[in-house]
């Protein structure tokens, strides 16, 4: 099957279908998505989205919220982008008919998340990321010249000249074919799968940066992967994020013998920034030699489940209620920082290939991402891809990132490993506490995973599980390179070895572009 489009968009959250509302006023678009639309990232966000709106806010106070959670290394430009156009853009979603929760003045009831100095989280429930995907997936069904391909998994780029002309990809029956276009976006979404323990879908196997880095993209800040502290951790059941919008609305961390202890490891408390709470529960998880939890108990039991229905459903079926219960909690993989370097129209360093959303790294979130911006970061550079998208294929200008010219790992003879070898492994080496030596050990592992997954795909090139399992190990390969190569600790990079932040020698983003094999 052979299609020809003036525009690829490859994903269908929320950055995929904000830019191909627009770019649909300009060309024929094809949409490809590999899976059931509402398995993106963005149908499972809960918390909210971020925007400075209310009256006791601004973009200034909102860029210093983001740009202390990134501790040192957010791209001040790209901030400065996200925060005076997000409003912009959370506007137009209302006016489109968004169903965010209201005051009874009739403004967006404004959520509290950590590390926001005021309330700035608009909000449908605890089911935010699911009303913004009705809405913006209504908007692109309406549009009849964009043509979406359910089940279509993009599986590498096509390059002529050094210019991307499209991509290649597979069907769920198994059907091969090729899109041919003007110009690709790339809005794949994150990673998480590529852990063990993720609060991510299963289809966040970070294949974007795994399709960009083959066809010779820059990739960047792959060392920083949030953990979230709050993760339902009850034997059997799915691993159920715990929004922290609980904690925002009063819900506190406490140990086995029931004593709330952020305060112990953090003055902010139970609404630190994500990197430190997940690291104060490791600690205090060492300390005691027992599980720690998340408690609402001492508030309204009625306000609880009304504002946080989905939660209190997931809870009820691993046997807990929300608002009574003390809740088993622990840390998951949860967002990517780094992806396909762009600049701050989406432009990778690839003629013709564009990325934005959380497979992108503009470098905004730096090295932590604040809560909640996410889902904004898609809206606004999602829509800043289409518009570039329109004019000539040409690659960023990228100044100022440190870039390790490095070759592809050999195809080797070994034998391939499994999904869950790659996703144990990330999780112990290359989890919430980092040092050299096991680092070390994982990248030479990785290296050769990817090797002998690269022999096998030669001879085995239409498996699924195969395609699957050689994007996480070579993502795997690309952050656990990074993490070594990072000898210091900074935002969601922590390195026990290196437990400072290093701004003399570290304060700069590193990069790979791996030569083609
Ligand atoms: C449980 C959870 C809760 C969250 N809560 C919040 C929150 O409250 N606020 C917030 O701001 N952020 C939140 N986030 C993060 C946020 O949801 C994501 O960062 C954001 O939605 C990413 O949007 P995206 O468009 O970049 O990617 P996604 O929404 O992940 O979409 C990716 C799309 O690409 C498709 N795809 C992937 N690979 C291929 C391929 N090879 N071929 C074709 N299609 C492909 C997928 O099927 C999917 O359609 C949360 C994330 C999770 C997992």
């Amino acid at each position: 099957m052979h299609l020809d489009a003036e525009f690829l968009v490859i994903g269908s959250g929320i950055a995929g279908l904000r830019a191909a509302f627009s770019l649909a006023e300009r060309g024929d678009v094809i949409m490809l998505t590999k899976a059931d639309p509402r398995e993106s990232n963005t149908g499972y966000a809960q918390g909210g989205i971020a925007a400075a709106i209310g009256p006791d806010d601004s973009p200034a106070l909102h860029a210093r919220d983001t740009m202390a959670a990134g501790d040192g290394l957010c791209a001040a430009e790209a901030v400065d982008v996200l925060v005076r156009e997000g409003p912009r853009y959370v506007r137009e979603l209302i006016e489109w008919g968004a169903a965010f929760d209201r005051e009874a003045s009739g403004q967006p009831a404004l959520g509290r998340e950590a590390a926001h100095s005021v309330r700035r989280v608009l909000h449908a429930k605890d089911a935010t990321g699911r009303e913004i995907a009705r809405l913006l997936g209504s908007r692109v069904s309406g549009r009849p010249r964009v043509r979406v391909m359910d089940d279509a998994m993009a599986v590498d780029l096509t390059v002529d000249s050094g210019t991307c002309s499209g991509a290649t990809f597979v069907t769920a029956a198994g059907v091969q074919g090729a899109v041919t276009a003007r110009q690709t976006l790339l809005a794949t979404g994150g990673a998480g799968q590529v852990f063990r323990d993720t609060t991510n879908p299963a289809g966040a196997t970070g294949d974007g940066i795994a399709i960009a880095a083959r066809a010779g993209a820059r990739v960047m800040d792959l060392e920083f992967v949030q953990f979230h502290p709050t993760v339902l951790n009850v034997e059997g059941a799915p691993r159920f994020l715990l929004s922290e919008a609980l904690r925002g609305e009063g819900g506190r961390l406490i140990n086995d013998a029931g004593e709330a202890f952020m305060e112990r490891y953090e003055p902010a408390g139970d609404l630190a920034s994500r990197d430190l709470v997940a690291r104060a529960m490791f600690r205090e998880v060492q300390r005691t030699g027992a599980p720690v939890y998340l408690t609402m108990a001492h508030l309204d039991a009625g306000f609880v489940r009304t504002r946080f229905p989905t939660i209190s459903r997931a809870c009820a079926n691993a046997g807990l209620d929300l608002a009574r219960d003390r809740i088993p909690v622990s840390p998951a993989a949860h967002y990517l920082m780094g992806g396909v370097t762009t600049d701050l129209d989406g432009r990778t360093s690839l003629p013709g290939l564009f990325a934005a959303g959380e497979v992108a790294c503009t470098g905004v979130h730096g090295a932590n991402r604040l809560a909640s911006n996410s889902l904004l970061e898609g809206l606004v550079f999602g829509a800043r891809a289409s518009a570039a998208m329109q004019g000539a294929p040409k690659a960023a200008r990228l100044a100022g990132i440190d870039v390790d010219d490095a070759a592809w790992p050999a195809r080797g003879t070994e034998s391939t490993p499994s999904a869950s070898d790659v996703r144990d492994l990330m999780w112990r080496a290359v989890g919430l506490v980092r040092a050299r030596g096991p680092l070390h050990e994982a990248v030479e592992r990785l290296a050769a995973w990817v090797g002998a997954v690269a022999a096998a795909r030669q001879t085995g090139a239409c498996d699924p599980e195969l395609r699957r399992l050689a994007n996480l190990a070579t993502v795997g390969w690309l952050i656990a390179r990074a993490a070594l190569r990072r000898e210091e600790s900074r935002g969601a990079h922590f390195r026990s070895d290196f437990p400072s932040r290093d701004d003399l020698h570290w304060k700069k983003h590193i990069a790979d572009r791996i030569r083609p094999a």
